[in-house]
């Protein structure tokens, strides 16, 4: 999606929303593709003191299978994300800047980047998902493993115990 900021930079105080819809949905992460939902991309740039100031935030259902238990789950994901339009980098600027050509803005490459950068490298169903047994391979979160017992001898042991009580 471009956009012309030619007036919007010559118009002190000037605002322009946006709003659109992008497809990421062939964005790959850890061997599958969780945007499969379009993700809704809304923001306003506007003129302060004759600095482009862009705010955006972008939002979407992600389908994601889990790292450590293979669990399919689905994750409400919400980028907020900010930057500076400007004609030229200024190299005493710690803000992100964001490369103005002919005055236009890409605003769906700004927002497909900002998304990007936000992703987890890691994903997991919950922050502390069980995981899978080694042993057995059961889902630990929803069910107990069967087969930790026999790997201490004693404690199978004392098992036996009980049992006979
Ligand atoms: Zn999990
Ligand atoms: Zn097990």
């Amino acid at each position: 999606m471009l956009l012309n900021v030619n007036k919007l930079l010559h118009t002190p105080d000037a605002a322009q929303d946006f709003s659109f819809e992008m497809d990421l949905s062939d964005l790959e992460f850890g061997g599958s593709y969780p945007v499969s939902q379009p993700v809704t991309v809304e923001g306003r740039i506007r003129n302060k003191a004759g600095v482009l100031l862009c705010t955006l935030e972008a939002s979407t259902t992600l389908h994601c299978i889990c790292d450590r238990c293979a669990e399919p789950f689905t994750e409400d994901k919400t980028v907020a994300y900010q930057c500076v339009l400007a004609e030229e980098r200024q190299s005493d600027d710690d803000e992100e800047i964001v490369l103005l050509e002919d005055d236009q803005v890409d605003l769906g490459e700004v927002a497909r980047t900002a998304f990007i950068l936000e992703m987890d490298t890691k994903t997991l169903c919950s922050p502390d998902c069980k995981g899978l047994c080694p042993g057995c391979g059961v889902n630990l979160n929803h069910e107990v493993c069967r087969c930790r017992k026999a790997v201490d001898p004693r404690l199978a042991k004392l098992a036996q115990l009980l049992e006979d009580r």
